[in-house]
């Protein structure tokens, strides 16, 4: 009765509510792939996942040519086995992003069978630590941005009582990028959290420069200084600062994360349910995070990561980047600061069915 009878994958393009730019691109629509799953007992589980802009076509091509065809009659309560079965099969073009965020599109859809059969939800089943996360702020702090709205978003942001913001940096010159943080920091007062994103943009030598004089401002953490297949400039980065690094949005498998904290390169780990290849390996990283005491806070995707963050005790912080309220019937719930994970079962994801057709593309 558990067995897969039916799937089917599409690709929605979500438009964005606000320009987003960082030092290396623009954030122009969120190519959303959507997989469904039907079983014999009559359920039907749907997951997700998406690019900011390009290739959600291969990603879509790969899902319906090779890894769909394979999960009809599986058992969908047998999650492991069939992300392992999927992923062998393609490994001529594993590990890669393309791959990985094919996986996770299935793998979320077994993840909502099995939260809607058992009636749990997904906070609860994969770990059910807590039911609310602090969030913090993304959309105030795009690079476009002049210093004046950087202030006011993070004044802001404050004001709602979140407890942390993110700026993007990588501006030409260093000063610049000081003189933005300085306004803001002045503003906003010591304890408000203020995160940093260069988005893989400096080399290891103009990170390690940048990161000495970002010291006296007190920063929460630099995400992404470098490309992020440079561990090597990673811990160099980080046993010349006091900043955590944090890196994550950008690793496609388990072991890549393995190599970087083995290696003292992440202080943060943004692990992202969607590159990563779904829930499964999310929690596989997660727990792998703890045992190396570091603490996790995904990137983007905050619909679906707040249940994550919520369900290991090393989920520190949920980023506020709303990006599903065209398709969506109702909002993250936020309360004193936190995200609040949905009870619902399942992915807890109030999807709006006709406006996800709406914006059907292929
Ligand atoms: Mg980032």
């Amino acid at each position: 009765m558990t067995a897969i009878t039916a799937a089917r994958a599409y690709l929605v393009d979500i438009e964005v509510e606000t320009v987003r730019t960082d030092a290396v691109q623009a954030f122009l629509k969120q190519e959303t792939v959507f997989v469904e799953l039907d079983t014999a007992d009559g359920l039907t589980g749907t997951g997700y996942s998406y690019t900011i802009g390009t290739g959600g076509r291969a990603v879509l091509s790969l899902l319906r040519e090779a890894l769909l065809p394979r999960l009809t009659g599986q058992d969908s309560r047998t999650i492991e086995a069939v992300w392992s079965d999927l992923f062998w099969s393609t490994h001529a073009t594993a590990v890669g992003a393309i791959t990985s965020l094919a996986l996770a599109a299935v793998d979320t859809a077994l993840w909502d069978l099995r939260g809607r059969r058992t009636g749990e939800a997904l906070w609860q089943m994969a770990g059910g630590f807590r039911r609310a996360v602090p969030l913090y702020d993304t959309e105030g702090g795009w690079l476009h941005l002049p210093t004046s709205d950087l202030v006011a978003g993070a004044v802001a942001s404050q004001e709602r009582g979140l407890r942390g913001v993110k700026l993007k940096i990588g501006k030409p010159s260093l000063a610049e990028d000081v003189e933005r943080l300085t306004a803001v920091r002045e503003k906003v007062g010591p304890d408000l959290h203020i995160m940093v994103d260069a988005n893989q943009s400096m080399t290891a030598a103009e990170a390690v420069r940048r990161a000495a004089a970002f010291e006296p401002l007190g920063l929460y953490w630099l995400e992404e200084p470098l490309p992020a297949d440079d561990v090597s400039g990673h811990v160099h980065l980080a046993r010349s600062t006091s900043i955590p690094v944090a890196v994550g949005e950008s690793l496609y498998s388990v072991g890549q994360f393995r190599d970087y904290l083995h290696r003292g390169a992440a202080g943060i780990v943004q692990v992202d349910a969607a590159r990563i290849g779904g829930i499964t390996p999310w929690l596989k990283v997660a727990h792998l995070a703890e045992a190396y005491n570091v603490s996790v806070c995904p990137h983007f995707l905050m619909e679906l990561h707040v249940s994550l963050a919520a369900a290991v005790p090393n989920g520190l912080y949920v980023e506020h980047i709303p990006q599903l309220r065209a398709v969506t019937r109702t909002e993250l719930e936020v309360a004193d600061g936190m995200a609040v994970a949905s009870d619902s079962p399942g992915l807890g994801i109030d999807w709006d069915a006709d406006a996800v057709d709406d914006r059907r593309v292929a």
